[in-house]
């Protein structure tokens, strides 16, 4: 990982009399530390991958404590670490991006969740759902419902989350069933502050190890018949315990209002957007204090029969806050009225979207929508309804000021490596036809947009070769599978390559070979340059690839667009049947952006001389056609006015933020484009070399200019 947080791994040093400020995502962190963990993993993914990346910088102050961190290959094995508290009384806390991720880790959660568990053993999920996600559009509840595992989803509010934390280990002792932590994106990123504890050692860790045999008790055990067994436990003994603790620990929370006649039921994390929306109502104040009472379901699974009948009885309806579908609390607190024949009325998804992010005007118009359904005594419904309509209004005004916005789809890093391979791909298509392209998760997804628009399917991380297998058979040209280094070794690996060779499948694949999972964040991969430690991994893509029987293998440098077309062109059209693997080998330019720049940073204060290469266009010979831009698409390189008044089209032009990768005029000169490329070394601190050459230049150009002028 490139970017250091040793700042926040500072924080994490605080002890009781300190307050803690800082986001919600090192929040967590810190109570984990304040809660005995004997162990942490993960597999790194917005919005939690700030977790592990913390944790890694902390490491001097994670073994004093004697806690293990594990940087997992991906969730499943970050899953089946929690194997450690089945049988021993050890705390541990994994973590992933869900619901992605928890797919993944599916069988280590279903194994896990069976036998349950001695030690608290808590997944942190970082629930990317809504507009800013990165991933399908589902809910992880349906996890906890199927596994017996319990949900805790905190109001985002520093001491609520930490609280919740601490609690949800105790939780996961009490019940023996592992649980859930869901943060959404904001509660990751809300900031706060909470009063300090010192950290714990666990009962057991590196620094105190378990003595004696292993445990050997076959009911622990994933496998019949403790299986049938573990089936009742779940229902008989872990569910009551939960929800006993739940209750007697008041984990949710009853925010009263003056009306008692409806109510709102939210989920934790949602509340700070109900009382936002209740504010610009005129429905709370600006102190958080809400006119209606809430019911804060702090623990979204199970949920706690006596709280929700006690909240609802007396009142004539209630409004369910659940973004997403399907509507689980919704009908489960139907469920649980109906049983009780409560008559109160439950309303929810109809009045709130069924679908998408619970942001401001969908919650605003929900809960308007409720109140006008309602009319709850002492409250103007008319008012409200009034005050939304004028809130809208000006919605409506200040989209016809603004027009229409020009789309701003993500795109590649300036200077990105992995930008000229899929260049290469559109000049091998313009010869040999297009073929079907299986896409995977990562960076290189930029390309399915413009303007590459290159992939015909995305089937989850590390999943395209695979995708591919019924693809090639049925298709008359070989399908391309791209993959990253971080799919490579999630999933790809075994679920493509190794599959691919077995059924002896025939087509290529290109891997990335950038050096870390970068969409995430430059984490270190099992082939990075080192481990975080420093030490070299020892690993190869080559190596393993050859091991595994992989016949038709080559490694080009991204950046050589010549090389990488004439390798496409040999893998698309050999006779040789087989697999056909290309590792596109360039490092991840952010990252290397990032470690040059400290570097040369060092180089320049010590008067050393430092040279950066940066690219141009000659304004003079640019023909205006902008093939250049199509087939790189990098950000950098754009447009501006032609200095010749004759001509009206633009020019192309390198802007300020080149790195000099190379990539626009080595696509020029594998498309034959026009020669308007050019290289300029930018030299700071010039040595006597530099200048010397530099005034020679200098006086042969002023000649043929003088030349130039007297020919003129
Ligand atoms: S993070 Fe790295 S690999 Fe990803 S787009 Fe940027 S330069 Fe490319
Ligand atoms: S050299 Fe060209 S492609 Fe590379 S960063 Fe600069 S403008 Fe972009």
């Amino acid at each position: 990982m490139e970017r250091s947080f040793k700042k926040e791994a500072e924080a994490l040093k605080l002890g009781s009399g300190d307050t803690f400020h800082g986001e919600g995502i090192l929040a967590v962190t810190k109570a984990l530390l304040q809660s005995g963990v004997s162990y942490v993993g993960g597999y790194q993914g917005a919005p939690v991958s700030h977790l592990l990346d913390v944790m890694v910088d902390a490491e001097d102050l994670l073994s004093d404590l004697g806690v293990h961190v594990e940087t997992c290959t991906n969730e499943a094995s970050a899953a089946a670490m929690l194997g450690a508290s089945i049988s021993y009384p050890l705390r541990g806390a994994v973590t992933w991006k869900s619901v992605v991720g928890t797919n993944v880790a599916a069988d280590a959660l279903s194994n896990l969740a069976s036998p349950g568990v001695v030690g608290g053993a808590m997944i942190i999920i970082g629930e990317d759902y809504g507009e800013g996600a990165s991933i399908i559009q589902e809910r992880s509840y349906a996890f906890a419902l199927k596994c017996s595992m319990w949900l805790l989803d905190p109001r985002p509010d520093l001491p609520t989350i930490v609280n919740t934390v601490e609690q949800g280990f105790e939780l996961s002792e009490a019940s023996n069933t592992p649980v859930m932590l869901e943060l959404r994106i904001r509660a990751c990123h809300v900031s706060g502050s909470f009063p300090a504890k010192d950290n714990r050692r666990g009962l057991y860790s590196g620094q105190n190890r378990i003595a004696g045999p292993p445990r050997h008790e076959y009911i622990r055990l994933s496998h019949p018949p403790s299986t049938y067994i573990h089936e009742k436990q779940k229902v008989d003994q872990r569910l009551p315990a939960a929800q006993a603790f739940i209750r007697e620990r008041k984990l949710n929370e009853v925010i009263a209002g003056e009306v008692d006649d409806v109510g709102i039921v939210v989920l934790g994390g949602l509340y700070n957007g109900v009382i936002r929306a209740l504010s610009r109502l005129g429905l709370a104040d600006l102190f958080g204090n809400p006119r209606l009472p809430i019911y804060v379901l702090n623990v979204a699974y199970p949920l706690i029969p006596e709280e929700v009948k006690s909240f609802c009885a007396e009142k004539r309806a209630v409004l369910v806050v659940e973004e997403g579908n399907p509507e689980y609390v919704e009908q489960q607190i139907n469920t649980e009225l109906r049983r009780a024949d409560i008559q109160t009325r439950v309303l929810g998804k109809g009045l709130l979207p069924r679908a998408g992010e619970y942001n401001s005007e969908p919650l605003i118009n929900g809960l308007a929508g409720f109140i006008a359904e309602t009319r709850p005594m002492g409250i103007d419904a008319d008012a409200i309804a009034a005050r939304v309509k004028e809130m809208l209004a000006h919605k409506a005004g200040a989209l016809t000021a603004l027009g229409d916005l020009p789309p701003r789809p993500p795109n590649f890093c300036t200077g990105c490596p992995e930008r000229p391979v899929f260049s290469a791909i559109k000049l091998v298509q313009r010869e040999i036809g297009p073929t079907h392209i299986s896409a995977d998760i990562g960076c290189h997804s930029f390309a399915t947009l413009p303007p590459f628009s290159l992939g015909n399917s995305i089937l989850g991380y590390g999943m395209s070769l695979a995708s591919a297998a019924a693809v090639g058979p049925n298709f008359s040209r070989r399908p391309i599978a791209v993959m990253g280094d971080g799919g490579f070794w999630h999933n790809g690996l075994v679920s493509g390559v190794a599959s691919s060779l077995f059924n002896q499948g025939d087509g290529v694949l290109i891997v990335m070979q950038n050096g870390y999972t970068s969409a995430t964040g430059q984490q270190y991969l099992p082939t990075s340059r080192t481990t975080r430690s420093g030490a070299p991994t020892g690993m190869s893509i080559e190596k393993t690839l050859r091991a595994f029987g992989v016949k038709w293998l080559r490694t080009v440098h991204t950046y050589g667009v010549s090389t990488m077309v004439k390798t496409l062109k040999e893998a698309m059209r050999t006779a040789e049947r087989g697999l056909k693997v290309i590792i596109a080998d360039g490092e991840c330019m952010l990252a290397r952006q990032r470690r040059i720049r400290a570097e040369e940073a060092e180089k320049l204060k010590r008067g050393e001389r430092v040279v950066r290469a940066r690219y141009g266009v000659d304004d003079e010979i640019c023909t205006g056609d902008h093939s250049c831009i199509r087939l790189s698409g990098c950000p950098s390189l754009t447009v501006k006015p032609s200095p010749d008044p004759l001509r009206t089209d633009p020019v192309a032009s390198v802007v300020e933020t080149c790195v000099g990768c190379g990539l626009c005029g080595e696509v020029a000169h594998a498309a034959v484009l026009c020669p308007s490329f050019y290289r300029a070394e930018v030299i700071r601190n010039p040595n006597r070399w530099d200048r010397a050459l530099h005034r020679l230049r200098r006086t042969i150009i002023g000649w043929f200019a003088g030349r130039a002028e007297v020919a003129a």
